[in-house]
């Protein structure tokens, strides 16, 4: 294994262009217990198969919440589908 030595680099002073912890951390396992938080939608699921597929797919036509990226709890699908299809009023 060969990783690239630390390269020191310039560091602008007094910049930051990072914005604040917002964006981070969006997106959470719905896994009963683990609760981690990843950054990236693509991250969650691939964690989310340690979990095993979960059990609660949304099957409103066109949604991509099935298969791997299906809820582990109903009340989580049904939480997406009032949010994002307006379903269950
Ligand atoms: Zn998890
Ligand atoms: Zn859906």
């Amino acid at each position: 294994m060969f990783t690239a030595p630390a390269v020191p680099r310039p560091i602008a002073r007094g910049v930051t262009s990072r914005r604040s912890n917002v964006d981070t951390n969006a997106h959470t396992c719905g896994y009963a217990g683990c609760g981690k938080m990843f950054a990236r939608p693509g991250d969650l699921a691939r964690h989310s198969k340690q979990h095993g597929i979960p059990q609660h797919p949304c099957d409103i036509p066109g949604c991509n919440r099935h298969g791997a990226r299906a809820f582990y709890r109903a009340d989580k699908l049904l939480d997406h589908q009032r949010k994002k299809h307006g379903r269950g009023n």
